[in-house]
């Protein structure tokens, strides 16, 4: 609901921008219209010049918008087959625009692939937390908190802060080392660091190199690093959020030659690609490094989603779900499953785990209605929610006649 919220805004904001009034940022310059916007940063005036480019774009707009009333997040395929194919189909179309190495494509048959993640700060963090995974797995006679006490990242220091600020959440060390006269980040003081830390005991895993700094725009010698994390097996994230997406250019591509050495790449095309904001492009070269780490394997998204809840709860919604509740008490052959407060109710067969699981997949197969499993206490149930505002009394009957129906089909087989 937030996020509708924020695209009407956003909508709101396009369209002023497109009127014929300038604005100047100078307060003494402002006109009627301008100084009710005040307080309003105006990152759509031609006299914007702060931090850097946040793009929006009438194409851009409209897809949000279809996207909004489209209202299906894909969080996973079966939350949304068409939207997460096209996700993985756009990033495909990107990486080779940006002539990525083929590893990063779905395409290629392999394990590589990208998505889209709301900032260039959460792909930070995703490849930092991943990292640590890895590299824990490897010292089998540690202790993970033996392990994390001597894990050091590396990054420059005129990298953004959401380099620091992830080392902090992944509670790891950073190093930010010393930059060139360009700002950029070299192999050299890479190497030296990393060979000093082994000597002090430490354990250096990753390294975030920055393609285009956020104060002045630096390269970080992509092609040094790189052959240094290769060298050292460190993962080597590329954060390439602004200038990134310039290297479509043929003639700026050179930017991220060495490229290829990087475990994970993003770039944010809500800041330079006339994307509104937030998309931020994130690849990784072997897929099962970030989800095996981070998939905290719950069933409703692993089956189904449960995005359904999008709007605010109404309390008719609770009504429905008591009426639901009652249908299924007064079948003996079915039990609920803890208690109905909202407008979720559990529910199942009295029977063993796999009736109940031929019963979804009955019930799936008829098409007629769409529920969520899940497993609590190894006793895998039904989910049966009032998600939409347009759902009725008359549809909740409905939907306990199909589930009436598939167990009498069940049970009598
Ligand atoms: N990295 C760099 C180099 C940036 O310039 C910025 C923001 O300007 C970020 C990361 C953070 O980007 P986001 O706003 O998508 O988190």
């Amino acid at each position: 609901m937030r996020y509708r919220y924020v695209s009407i805004l956003r909508g709101f904001l396009n369209v002023i921008s497109s009127c014929s009034f300038s604005i100047s940022l100078a307060p003494d310059k402002h006109n009627l219209s301008v100084s009710r916007l005040r307080k309003l940063n105006h990152w759509r005036s031609p006299n914007f010049h702060a931090f850097l480019p946040i793009a929006s774009s009438i194409p851009a707009l409209l897809g949000d918008m279809l996207a909004g009333a489209i209202a299906a997040p894909p969080v996973t395929w079966i939350a949304n087959p068409a939207g997460t194919e096209l996700e993985m189909s756009m990033m495909d179309w990107l990486a080779k625009m940006l002539q990525l190495p083929q590893e990063f494509l779905f395409s290629s048959g392999g394990k590589g692939g990208g998505c889209i993640q709301a900032s260039a700060d959460d792909a930070i963090l995703v490849a930092i937390l991943s990292a640590r995974a890895k590299v824990i797995q490897l010292f089998k006679d540690m202790t993970k908190g033996q392990v994390l006490d001597k894990l050091i990242a590396y990054t420059s220091e005129e990298a953004h802060s959401s380099v620091e600020k992830a080392a902090q959440l992944a509670l790891v060390q950073i190093r930010c080392l010393e930059t060139d006269e360009k700002f950029a980040l070299r192999g050299t003081t890479l190497a030296a660091a990393v060979r000093e830390d082994r000597k002090q005991g430490l354990i250096p895993f990753f390294v975030c190199a920055t393609v285009g700094t956020t104060s002045t725009c630096a390269i970080d010698n992509i092609s040094e690093l790189g052959l240094v994390c290769e060298a050292e097996d460190l993962w080597l994230h590329i954060d390439a959020v602004y200038a990134g997406t310039a290297c479509i250019c043929p003639e700026y591509r050179h930017w991220i030659n060495g490229v290829e050495y990087s475990t994970t790449f993003s770039v944010n095309p809500h800041k330079w690609l006339h994307i509104n904001p937030p998309c931020s492009a994130f690849w990784v070269k072997d897929r099962d490094l970030i989800t095996e780490p981070l998939d905290v394997d719950a069933m409703y998204l692993r089956d189904r989603s449960t995005n359904g809840g999008v709007r605010m709860p109404e309390f008719r919604d609770i009504a429905m779900a008591k009426e639901f509740e009652a249908l299924v008490l007064a079948d003996p052959r079915f039990e609920i499953v803890g208690n109905v407060v909202s407008g979720l109710v559990c529910f199942r067969l009295k029977g063993d785990n796999a009736l109940n699981k031929k019963l979804l997949a009955m019930i799936d197969k008829s098409r007629r209605i769409c529920i969520t499993p899940s497993i609590s206490r190894g006793i895998f149930y039904l989910r049966f929610c009032i998600s939409v505002c347009t759902t009725e009394s008359r549809d909740v009957v409905f939907a306990w006649e199909v589930i009436r129906h598939e167990a009498d089909v069940l049970l009598s087989s």
